[in-house]
């Protein structure tokens, strides 16, 4: 297997092409390509067999400009420095091209959660949120879940921070449960988030008739994203799972899918279904397609095969640059991860809102208020995707950058 490419470097040579496309100065690129913060903490941690283990955990800041940090926290064995700036990087971009007041940072421990209990796992997240309680806050830096960290990791950080500030504090980290003051349409926010840009696209387009959707994956952001498409009318043919993929042009019902996945531990076997790869699922000729699993699946090796109109990327990364650069060539308009899937990190946003205000808004107002600011963010970038003649995650780099260097150079962050 090929090394894997270190992220970090990537994040940096991703922005070095985007200063050079808006002529940025090479003084504000220097600043740009560090973080403001990296915070490294060694955590001790009593073990169920008695035995102290010290882990490893990060926190890195990178930029503040726009509003506080924001970001979430992976519980994963190949955590390290480089992943976790490469990923604060990407959220400072992911805020700013939807426009929410925050910047964006990230953090992360090294440690393998499969293999711990739950206490294990609680005195960890404790041990870390004491160690960086100096350096987060609702005004300051906002975590939340990402790679194998959920709603009771994030109650646990909330309790121990408030127990430093002597009363609850609700808003210093979002995708809480709702007993303590989370927000409605959170857990359904990514998938309908992807989808509501798609729908736009559709749009955009101007394509009439009959639309297609293929999902790959079959989790939280793939289902939701396939139960809205049906809900608005759109016929649901594809999904899949590790196991494998399912298809029907004649549509199928994503609701009876996922009890089916529920009832087996797959989408495979569904019934009226013919079965067929995950690669086959990509190759679909349907208007929209989301990779909504893993990883770099559209690949210089198969993009030219993709049939889809519309692709919106559900997973974060699905799509290599030599993907990107054929898809532009053949038409497919690719809604990049940094809009398609920021639902998750807006509705956080609207959760903040709420905590700040102790005042609390239903599924129905809260996923209205996430579908007009997916929509005002996919018009922004379409605009400039149409005015420059770049491919769309180009325009939403391009998007993204120009407004974090907009408000350092109103803050006159540099001379
Ligand atoms: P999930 O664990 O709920 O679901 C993942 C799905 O992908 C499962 O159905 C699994 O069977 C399938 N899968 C895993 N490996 C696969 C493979 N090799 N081939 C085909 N299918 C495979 O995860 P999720 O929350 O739905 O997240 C999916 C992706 O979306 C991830 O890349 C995640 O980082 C990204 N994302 C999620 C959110 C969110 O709010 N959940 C927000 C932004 C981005």
């Amino acid at each position: 297997m090929a090394e894997k490419a270190n992220p970090y470097d990537m994040a940096v040579r991703q922005l070095e092409n985007v200063a050079r496309d808006l002529d940025i100065d090479k003084d504000i690129l220097e600043i740009l390509k560090r973080p403001k913060r990296e915070i490294i903490v060694h955590l001790p941690v009593k073990m169920d067999n008695g035995e102290i283990r010290v882990f490893t955990g990060y926190r890195v800041q990178h930029n503040d400009a726009r509003g506080p940090f924001k970001g979430g926290i992976r519980y994963h064995p190949d955590v390290d420095l480089d992943e976790v700036r490469a990923l604060a990087m990407w959220m400072t971009w992911k805020t700013a091209v939807m426009n929410l007041p925050y910047g964006g940072a990230k953090g992360g421990i090294a440690c393998n959660p499969k293999e711990m209990s739950k206490g294990e796992i609680e005195r960890l997240t404790r041990r870390y949120t004491y160690a960086i309680r100096d350096f987060i806050g609702p005004y300051k830096d906002i975590p939340a879940p990402d790679v194998y960290t959920d709603e009771q990791v994030m109650a646990w950080i909330m309790d121990t921070y408030s127990v430093f500030s002597d009363r609850m504090e609700p808003g210093v980290v979002t995708a809480k449960p709702l007993a303590l003051q989370g927000s409605q349409g959170r857990t359904e926010a990514t998938g309908f988030g992807v989808m509501v840009v798609a729908k736009e696209a559709v749009r955009k387009l101007s394509i009439s008739g009959d639309v297609t959707v293929a999902v790959q994956g079959y989790g939280n952001v793939s289902y939701w994203a396939a139960h809205f498409a049906h809900e608005w009318g759109f016929r649901v043919v594809a999904a899949s799972d590790t196991k494998g993929g399912v298809y029907n042009p004649e549509g199928i019902n994503p609701d009876k899918l996922l009890e089916h996945k529920r009832a087996t531990g797959s989408v495979v076997g569904f019934p009226g279904a013919k079965e067929i790869s995950n690669e086959e699922l990509l190759e679909l000729p349907v208007t929209i397609l989301v990779p909504g699993a893993i990883e770099e699946v559209i690949t210089g090796k198969n993009a030219d095969s993709v049939q889809a109109r519309i692709i919106s990327e559900g997973a974060n990364g699905p799509t290599t640059p030599e993907a990107d650069k054929i898809l532009h060539e053949k038409g497919v308009l690719v809604i990049p991860d940094i809009l398609a899937n920021a639902g998750g990190v807006t509705t956080s946003y609207l959760e903040w809102v709420q905590n700040l205000n102790r005042f609390y808004w239903s599924k129905k107002e809260v996923l209205s208020m996430l579908e007009s600011r997916m929509v005002s963010a996919f018009n922004d970038v379409f605009s400039l995707f149409k005015e420059k003649d770049v491919d769309m995650r180009t325009a939403a780099y391009m998007i993204a950058v120009s407004r974090v260097v907009e408000a350092m150079r109103i803050r006159g962050i540099w001379p």
